[in-house]
């Protein structure tokens, strides 16, 4: 199968609406292609097709426990897919969405068993991206999409990343670009009163407790595994080990008796100066996965991380930095 990339950035009206349809036409005809959302790319199919949703588990090696999150392109669309509406899943959708949150609620009876792994609860998001928006308006149905990568490797947030693990295994990847945010959407347990975070990510916590009042339960390292089945699997790794270092001294110490091959990675905005190499970069949630990427690319043998007070209160950057280290 060949791949087709459609570069959608610098399209007249009329040839973005051509691709589109093309798009949704592979869509409507139960295949699974590439799209980008403002979090990072998602590998997309329709939910009203059982083998389509094989087709995601199989093309991405992502075990069948694993449920997907399915994207919706208005709050209609998403209540039709929950087994009640109540106030505060009403308010979060309201105020969060279109955006980088998910939520996960008790699933409507008529959502077929194999969009949710089997699971009586399912996970929903609005992506703010307008090509997202308009694929599913163009399909007319919700489209089931994870990260467009192949399961254990960093999520994709360029086209070529999908491309690099998907070439000749999908028809299309519609291209738009770097992604704006870079890490996956915060995922959110919503019941009656009650909100557990399943999985951190640019919304914060604190944002979330402003608008509802409702203290967020923090379950990430506690019942990850139970809850959701996502975060037991050791997602966002390298091939590089990752060393984490919180604690300027040590880190130039550690640069300084380093023999191996290594990246060294410093966060966009510290202020600590650091010598200048090539194997320099700055890292923040929108390029990590990029860098991480990158790394594999040119084979380096070790990333030295170092991480300073500001980097450190960011949930879901840390989050991921964390798995990537955790071997
Ligand atoms: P991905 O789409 O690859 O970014 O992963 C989606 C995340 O949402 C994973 O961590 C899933 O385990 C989680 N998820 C999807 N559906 C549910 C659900 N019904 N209950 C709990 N977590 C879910
Ligand atoms: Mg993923």
């Amino acid at each position: 199968m060949k791949t087709k990339i459609i570069d959608i950035r610098n399209l007249d009206e009329q040839s973005y609406s051509n691709s589109i349809q093309e798009a949704g036409l592979l869509l409507k005809t139960g295949e699974v292609i590439a799209f980008p959302t403002e979090t990072v790319y998602g590998l997309g199919g329709i939910i009203s097709s059982k083998e389509t949703i094989d087709k995601i588990y199989f093309v991405k090696g992502r075990p069948a426990d694993n449920p997907l999150i399915v994207h919706c392109s208005s709050p209609e669309q998403l209540f039709s897919l929950c087994k009640s509406v109540f106030p505060l899943l009403e308010l979060l959708v309201r105020n969060f969405m279109p955006g980088p949150l998910t939520i996960v609620t008790k699933k409507s009876p008529k959502v077929a068993d194999f969009i949710t792994s089997g699971l009586d609860t399912i996970a929903l998001r609005i992506p703010s991206k307008i090509v997202a928006i308009d694929l599913i308006n163009e399909v007319g149905v919700p489209i089931a999409a994870p990260s467009a990568n192949l399961s254990g490797k960093p999520s994709p947030t360029h086209a070529q990343h999908v491309m690099d693990d998907f070439n000749g295994k999908i028809p299309m990847i519609l291209d738009d670009g770097d992604c704006d945010i870079g890490i996956e959407s915060t995922v959110i347990l919503v019941e009656e009163n009650q909100i557990t975070l399943l999985r951190p990510g640019i919304i914060e916590v604190s944002t979330i407790e402003h608008i509802t009042n409702i203290p967020v339960t923090v379950s990430v390292e506690l019942t990850e595994s139970i809850l959701s089945p996502g975060m037991k699997y050791r997602h966002y790794s390298p091939n590089a080990i990752v060393r984490l270092f919180y604690d300027k001294e040590s880190y130039k110490e550690a640069i300084q008796e380093n023999t191996l091959k290594s990246m060294l990675l410093i966060p966009e905005n510290s202020s600590t100066s650091f010598e200048n190499a090539s194997n320099t970069f700055r890292y923040s949630e929108h390029n990590l996965y990029a860098l991480f990427r990158l790394a594999d690319e040119q084979h380096y043998s070790q990333i030295l991380l170092f991480i300073d007070d500001s980097t450190a209160k960011k949930m879901g950057l840390m989050n991921r930095i964390k798995k990537a280290a955790s071997k």
